[in-house]
């Protein structure tokens, strides 16, 4: 019978392993980071030198796994059962660079830059959003001009993951000031003069992810940095926007699974009031029951639109309804699972107030649940049509 969240023996395998890191490497480190508000940046390296699990959508050839959308919803998923805030980190590299990279630059930039992201040598991102333009994506205001063979790259980005470890971003900047549409993309190295980190963000969850402020002042990066053609770069953005959301997702998927364990485990076998568990109460398995149906029904929607996404099919309705429900399911999961646990429930002494501090952002990042409605609504419209 055909297996929609394993679907191949390789599937399943790489769900295993991914699995059993999380369990043994990530999970010990969590409280230290999120308390330290700082990346495990040996951790997120040793994904590539020691665990392999950067290139998942890159071919083999490439010295990626060669797999699909589904292999990432898989680890995404499995990483962030055990923390969220470090696989966003995971994701800002693997997702927003590597598959990025991969399926829009040449051979060329592919040459120079996988080999090292690949194996973890270098950590990286992707630079979109702007102080003034987050979900206004196209009105963002970095510059890149163009003289002779280097383009001059000025502005600031705000809110990039991995900023403060990242030695290269991919990095979209307007190449003409009055078409809104005319968006180009580089790949922007952090030692190249004029870069530099500006803020780093304090923040409610995902603190172990480092969130900053990316400032280019007269930048210069070289012609053979620009990604495909001048003014092209909307194309492989939204493509990437797709399997950004689709993992977004999936990390949500992990937060809700963890949280509905937690609850059980707590309800069922730890806690008792009015000499019963709390399971034996009718309110507590009404919570439980609604986030084990709510968190099923996103789960198939994740993994049905996950087979459908790759690098030359477009599927951006489904990525953003698979979005929409799962982080808002993860939310309910995570807020239900400190109902369950009470004022233990709110404490740092159990797992699940971080659940919802970093769902919260999964709700954000990536565009916001509002962006979502609107591409949705967008998208029915235009099917009228
Ligand atoms: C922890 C974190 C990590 C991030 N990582 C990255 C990264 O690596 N790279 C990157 O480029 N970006 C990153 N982002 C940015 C993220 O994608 C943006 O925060 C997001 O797109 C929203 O933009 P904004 O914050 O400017 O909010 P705004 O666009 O100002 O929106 C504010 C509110 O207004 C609503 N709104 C805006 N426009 C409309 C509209 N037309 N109709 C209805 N409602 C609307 C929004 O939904 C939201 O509720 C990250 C953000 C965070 C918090």
């Amino acid at each position: 019978m055909f297996d929609l969240f394993n679907p191949t023996d390789d599937h399943a395998a790489l769900r295993g392993l991914t699995r059993d890191l999380a369990k043994g490497v990530l999970e010990p480190q969590v409280h230290e980071f999120d308390e330290k508000e700082s990346l495990n940046e040996a951790l997120l390296r040793k994904m590539g030198s020691e665990y392999n699990l950067f290139g998942i959508t890159v071919p083999a050839d490439a010295g990626g796994y060669g797999l699909d959308a589904t292999a990432s919803v898989i680890v995404h998923e499995e990483l962030s059962y055990s923390d969220a805030a470090f696989t966003l980190s995971y994701l800002a590299h693997e997702v927003l660079f590597v598959n990025n990279l991969y399926h829009s630059a040449n051979d060329h930039q592919r040459k120079r830059y996988l080999p090292q992201v690949l194996d973890g040598t270098a950590l990286a991102g992707m630079a979109m959003s702007e102080p003034g333009a987050g979900t206004d994506v196209l009105g963002m205001t970095t510059s890149a001009e163009k003289k002779g063979d280097h383009y001059i790259l000025n502005g600031t980005k705000q809110w990039i993951t991995n900023g403060n470890c990242g030695s290269f971003f991919i990095v979209y900047a307007r190449t003409q000031k009055d078409k809104r549409q005319a968006i180009s993309s580089f790949i922007v190295e952090n030692n190249f003069k004029g870069f530099s980190v500006g803020k780093k963000e304090i923040k409610l969850g995902m603190r172990q992810s480092p969130t900053c402020q990316l400032v280019f002042e007269d930048v210069v990066v070289p012609t053979e940095n620009l990604i495909g053609e001048e003014g092209g770069a909307l194309t492989h953005m939204m493509r990437n926007l797709e399997i950004e959301r689709l993992t977004l997702a999936a990390m949500s998927l992990g937060i809700a699974k963890r949280a509905l364990d937690e609850m059980v485990r707590y309800a069922s076998l730890d806690r008792s009031a009015f000499g019963k568990k709390l399971a034996d109460f009718g309110q507590i398995q009404q919570l439980i029951a609604e986030s084990y149906a709510r968190y099923r029904a996103s789960r198939a929607l994740v993994y049905e639109t996950a087979l459908r996404i790759g690098p030359s099919s477009r599927e951006s309705l489904s990525a953003a309804a698979a979005k929409l429900s799962a982080t808002q399911m993860a939310e309910y999961a995570a807020r239900t699972a400190i109902q369950v646990f009470g004022g233990y429930g709110y404490t740092r002494e159990y797992p699940v107030e971080k659940l919802l501090r970093d769902a919260i952002l999964l709700s954000i990042g990536g565009g916001t649940n509002e962006a979502m409605q609107k591409n949705i609504m967008k998208d029915l419209r235009d099917s009228l049509q």
